[in-house]
């Protein structure tokens, strides 16, 4: 894949990151996925917050105290509303409480392989009021992935299937509940004089996105290390910025990982 192609993939990510700036004569290096993966497990949850408000576009109206903050009433907010989910899901597919709240909250959940028209690599999406689109070919390769490199004991016996269900589930939630849920009501002023500007900020959403399929699936790490995982699959060159942007972004010196030499 041409690295134009993996720019226009990484506007569409899990997280709805967007891509790494690759720069101009980059080699594309690629690191190995399973260090990768190490050091992003270690990562704690501020720089999850760091990382999810840079790809905020009002970001740089806030501090760092600031954004940790949001941070925390967004992840607040969406793992109550997981807690209620769980609550209220009928549990109609007996291995998958996130399939069953999908089912229970009347999403229709579609599983391509792929976007129509192919130009774009999307892994999941939400629609109003009630799409719900997993791409599998995604899923799949993020899945075989795991496999090969023995990611097994790093991630548990996580179905990136649910993950990515779960999130988008979230936003449905979301909608649900517009004029009352914390990440759709909170509004930043932009400007005063001569007229009130609000705006939403976009990142809580996905924060509290993340927090809610944490909590939903009880996983013992943050989804958003699935950005990698998933971009991996598709182009290791534009994974791997990934990465060592994530690592300068949580303050991380030692995020190098040895490249392989074969
Ligand atoms: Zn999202």
């Amino acid at each position: 894949m041409a690295l134009n192609g993996a720019k226009r993939l990484a506007g569409s990510l899990f997280g709805k990151a967007e891509m790494p700036d690759l720069g101009l004569g980059d080699t594309g290096k690629v690191l190995p996925l399973r260090p990768m993966m190490e050091r992003l497990l270690s990562l704690d949850r501020e720089a999850w917050g760091l990382y999810a408000w840079s790809r905020e576009p009002l970001e740089g109206k806030f501090d760092r105290e600031q954004k940790l903050q949001y941070q925390r009433k967004a992840e607040a907010c969406g793992r109550e509303e997981a807690v209620l989910a769980a609550a209220e899901a009928v549990l109609e597919v007996p291995d998958s409480l996130v399939k069953s709240a999908a089912a229970s909250m009347k999403l229709h959940v579609t599983t391509p392989d792929t976007p129509v028209g192919g130009g774009q690599v999307t892994f999941a999406q939400y629609v109003e009021p009630d799409e719900v689109t997993i791409f599998m070919d995604a899923v799949e390769k993020a899945e075989a992935l795991a496999a090969s490199e023995g990611l097994a004991d790093l991630l548990g016996n996580v179905k990136i299937f649910d993950i990515l269900l779960a999130h988008e589930i979230f936003h449905a939630v979301e909608f649900k509940k517009e004029n009352a849920i914390y990440t759709k009501t909170e509004r930043v002023e932009l400007w005063r004089k001569p007229f009130s500007n609000k705006s939403r900020l976009v990142c809580l959403g996905e924060m509290a996105g993340m927090a809610f399929a944490e909590e939903l699936l009880k996983l013992p790490f943050s989804p958003y290390v699935l950005d990698v995982l998933l971009m991996y699959g598709y182009h290791g060159a534009a994974a791997t910025a990934l990465f060592e942007e994530i690592m300068e972004i949580a303050g991380e010196n030692g995020g190098k990982v040895e490249e392989e030499t074969c």
